[in-house]
């Protein structure tokens, strides 16, 4: 086989077979097909889409690229999570203590930030000491020992998809089902867990701007669990604000400790308790998703939650001083308000403005493997619905240098909507996909 004639065929929208699927994957990962033909493929996929047969497909041959862990001797459920990318989306900091503190066993292989929007295994990175780059063994042994472990692809997990998710975060070719679902499934898969709960993002600061294609991407990857007997539910929450109040790396890490705390935002709290409550009842912990609700509050304001926070962090060997104290995590150097110009409500902020924003001054790559700045981000003190005066505070800017925050006030500025009617804040959680 060649790879240009299955780059052509794909432009020339034919569905590509199994094999020819492997071979491009196998020889993409191990270095034989230059980046070069592989970024020509993955805009056409982005163009001409893919069945869902050669979906599934992709997905296996990613699968087949490393390991598939069997964590059976764990428990008869270990729970994975999973969101399709969002601005300022720390969910998985929350859930997955919490679910793992509640009983179910949490084993889950992330990302890096891919375009506009952050990853947590950068966010994680911002801890001082955080091992993200486990061995299959020392991922099995992390989740018996202390019930919750979260790695990224390596050379033995999933190493299609490091390579690919790095690739089409500089070539503009996020924002496509079959690559989405094939990257989210192909980690989801090869980690080893039999129950997921899949955060499908939509609207502004999401990759699915419409509820329709959310529901697509849902579906997409729901079939792909379910043909290789994962059982999967797809919960699809708003993502046109930002989640949270933060965004950037150590911001987001410290917002999750706070909101293990208890003392964090509604929205948040929303999403992560709505996630954490479908692993709990498929894992069989409660028999209704409200009575999972009530048992992720219970597990939060019991203080399980925050303690199994700080035995994962030092279980991948991070330092969890910052849990007690912030400011030891990464520290930007100067900090800048962003005032309101006018007295109104909230009537909308951009969130892909302001993951772009955040990307321009360091928390994400422009180029394939570039470093980051953990430090730098923002956060928001004014969400969709609030009243805000004159000059009121709306953002805090998180930058190293002052010309860096300059440079993005303007799309900031433009990114918060203010209406002069009162403005009803909108739901954070749309609907579920099982
Ligand atoms: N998360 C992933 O793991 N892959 C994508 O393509 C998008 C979000």
């Amino acid at each position: 086989m060649r790879a240009v004639d299955l780059i052509a065929a794909k432009r020339d929208g034919r569905e590509l077979q199994a094999d020819e699927l492997s071979w491009l994957v196998s020889g993409f990962t191990s270095g034989e097909i230059p980046d070069y033909q592989t970024s020509a493929w993955l805009m056409s996929v982005f163009f001409q889409g893919m069945t869902s047969t050669e979906t599934a497909n992709l997905t296996r041959a990613m699968v087949a690229s490393g390991k598939r862990l069997d964590l059976s001797s764990v428990g008869p459920f270990v729970a994975d999570k999973h969101s399709t990318g969002g601005v300022g989306d720390k969910t998985t900091l929350v859930v997955a203590p919490l679910v793992a503190a509640a009983g179910v066993p949490v084993a889950k292989m992330s990302g890096r930030g891919l375009g506009f929007s952050g990853g947590t295994i950068d966010k994680l990175e911002s801890i001082s000491g955080f091992r993200t780059q486990l061995s299959p063994d020392d991922f099995v042994s992390a989740v018996r020992r202390v019930g919750l472990v979260v790695a990224a692809q390596s050379a033995d997990l999933a190493p299609a998809d490091g390579k690919l998710y790095a690739l089409r975060d500089v070539t503009a070719t996020i924002e496509s089902i079959p690559l989405i679902a094939s990257s989210v499934m192909s980690k989801k898969i090869a980690a080893g867990a039999n129950i997921v709960a899949l955060d499908v993002k939509v609207g502004r600061g999401a990759f699915m701007k419409t509820l329709e294609e959310a529901q697509a991407l849902a579906v997409a990857m729901r079939d792909i669990g379910r043909d290789v007997g994962l059982q999967v539910r797809a919960v699809l929450s708003a993502m046109d604000q930002p989640l949270g109040w933060a965004v950037g790396n150590a911001l987001e890490v410290a917002e999750a400790a706070q909101t293990l705390k208890g003392e964090g935002p509604a929205d948040l709290v929303e999403v992560s308790f709505t996630l954490g409550a479908h692993l709990l009842n498929m894992a069989g912990k409660v028999s209704t998703v409200e009575e999972g609700i009530a048992l992720m509050r219970e597990t939060l304001e019991s203080g399980k939650g925050i303690a199994k926070f700080r035995q994962f962090v030092q279980n991948q060997g991070g330092d969890a001083s910052f849990i007690e104290d912030p400011d030891l995590l990464p520290q930007a150097a100067m900090r800048q308000e962003l005032s309101a110009r006018k007295a109104g409500y909230i009537a909308a902020i951009d969130a892909e403005a302001i993951g772009r924003a955040s990307v321009q001054i360091g928390a994400g790559r422009v180029v394939k493997g570039a470093a980051i700045d953990h430090a730098v981000g923002f956060v928001v003190h004014k969400k969709i619905g609030d009243a805000v005066g004159a000059g009121e505070n709306l953002a805090t800017i998180y930058a190293q240098r002052e010309e860096n925050a300059n440079s993005i006030t303007p799309a900031l500025e433009a990114a918060f909507v203010i209406s002069d009617i009162p403005v009803e804040p909108p739901p954070s959680v749309l609907e579920v996909v099982a």
